[in-house]
C-alpha cells in the first residue's frame, strides 16, 4: 500500500492566508499534482468523470485544501469528550464506512490549515474541564493517519497535546504510514489506535487501505516510540466462520505483539451497524459488495437526528460481546476493554 498522493488539488484562496497552506501549495507544485483555486469547497461540483460512481472515484482522490471556519467541536462519545476537526473524509474505500453518508455528496478529502485557531478552541474545552482530564478524537471524519505524511498537522497536534497538562489526542487507522510520527514529543498523551478484523472483513471490505500485517508492523513501532496503544475492532461482522475468524485475528495480533512492553493495552468493540440512507449509497457505490445489509436479521436502534440505525439483534450482539471479549482476555489478559457498542 503506497502512502496517498492526490490526483487533484484544491485550494481555497484564505488557505493561503496561513503557512500550512502556503507550504501544501508548494509541496503539491513540486509533486507536479494539478492545482486548481476554488472560492469554497461546496463549489466543487465540476470534478472530472462521466458518471456519478466514476466522480466519487475521483473525489476520493482529491484533496481540499482549506480553512476550518466552524469552531465548536462536535462531541465524540463514547471514547472521547470532543472531535478536533483536523480533515474530513478518507482515500480508502470501506464499503461499511459511515462518512459514505455523513460526508454526503463531498466525499473528497478536506484538510484545515489553521491549527493555531483549533489547537487555541481545544484549549478553551481544556480550561473548562480541567482539573478533569479532556480526550480528544482526531479520526472521526477522516482516517487522518493516512494523509499525515503530507500535512503533518497530526504530528502537529500530538505535540500540542504533549505539552497539555489536561489534554490527551486519541485517533485510530488502517494506515501504516507512521514514521514522521515516530519522533513527535507526544508526552503519553496521544493513544494511537488500529483498526483490526478478521481476513474475511479486511479481504471483502477495505480496500484501499494497508494490509493487516503492514498495521500490525506499524503497531510495533508505535509501541516502540512509548506511545500508549490500543485496537479498536470494527465493525464486528458477523460473516460465516466468524468465531474462527475472530479469533485467528487475536491468535496473530498476539503472536505479532508478544514481546512488546504495552503497559496500558485497550481494545475497543464496535459491532456493524448501518442506516437505510448508508445502505442505498453502499449499494449504489459499491454494487457488488457482499456485506449483508438486510434490515429483517437486524435490531432497529433509534438514533440522532431521527436516523436510526440497524445493529445486530440482542442475542447476536451478546454472543459478539463475549466471544471477542474472550478472546481478548485469553490472549492479552492485561489489556483493558473500554467497550462495546
Ligand atoms: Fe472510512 Fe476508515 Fe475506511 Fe477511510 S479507512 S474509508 S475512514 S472506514
Amino acid at each position: 500500500m503506497k502512502a496517498f498522493m492526490p490526483q487533484l488539488v484544491y485550494i481555497e484562496p484564505q488557505a493561503l492566508d496561513y503557512p500550512l497552506g502556503r507550504e501544501l501549495k508548494e509541496k503539491f507544485e513540486a509533486f507536479g499534482v494539478e492545482i486548481r483555486q476554488t472560492t469554497s469547497h461546496n463549489q466543487i461540483r465540476d470534478l472530472p468523470g462521466d458518471h456519478e460512481l466514476q466522480k466519487y472515484r475521483v473525489a476520493k482522490s482529491t484533496m481540499v485544501v482549506g480553512v476550518r471556519r466552524t469552531l465548536k467541536f462536535d462531541t465524540s462519545k463514547p471514547s472521547a469528550e470532543y472531535a478536533i476537526p483536523l480533515a474530513t473524509g478518507c482515500m480508502g474505500h470501506c464499503h461499511y464506512c459511515y462518512l459514505q453518508t455523513t460526508l454526503g455528496n463531498k466525499p473528497y478529502i478536506r484538510t484545515y490549515v489553521n491549527l493555531d485557531e483549533i489547537f487555541a478552541q481545544a484549549e478553551k474545552y481544556i480550561e473548562e474541564r480541567k482539573p478533569e482530564i479532556t480526550r480528544f478524537e482526531a479520526a472521526c471524519t477522516s482516517d487522518i493517519v493516512g494523509i499525515d505524511h503530507l500535512t503533518h498537522s497530526l504530528k502537529k497536534t500530538i505535540e500540542f497535546m504533549g505539552r497539555t497538562e489536561y489534554g490527551r489526542l486519541r485517533f485510530v487507522t488502517k494506515f501504516h504510514h507512521v514514521d514522521h510520527l515516530l519522533d513527535a514529543r507526544h508526552n503519553g498523551h496521544t493513544r494511537f489506535r488500529f483498526s483490526v478484523n478478521s481476513r474475511y472483513v479486511i479481504k471483502h471490505f477495505e480496500p484501499g487501505t494497508s494490509s493487516f500485517d503492514q498495521r500490525l508492523e506499524a503497531a510495533r513501532k508505535v509501541a516502540d516510540a512509548g506511545y500508549p496503544v490500543g485496537f479498536v475492532v470494527a465493525p464486528i461482522y458477523m460473516h460465516e466462520g466468524w468465531r474462527e475468524g475472530y479469533l485467528e485475528l487475536f491468535e496473530r495480533l498476539s503472536a505479532s505483539l508478544k514481546d512488546l512492553h504495552l503497559p496500558s493495552l485497550s481494545f475497543e468493540m464496535i459491532q456493524h451497524r448501518f442506516t437505510k440512507p448508508a445502505k442505498k449509497v453502499i449499494e449504489k457505490r459499491y454494487p457488488k459488495t457482499k456485506l449483508d445489509l438486510d434490515e429483517t436479521k437486524r435490531k432497529y436502534k433509534w438514533g440522532k437526528y431521527g436516523i436510526g440505525k440497524y445493529v445486530y439483534p440482542t442475542d447476536d450482539a451478546k454472543e459478539l460481546e463475549e466471544t471477542l471479549s474472550s478472546y481478548i482476555k485469553q490472549f492479552f489478559p492485561q489489556a483493558d476493554i473500554l467497550y462495546f457498542t
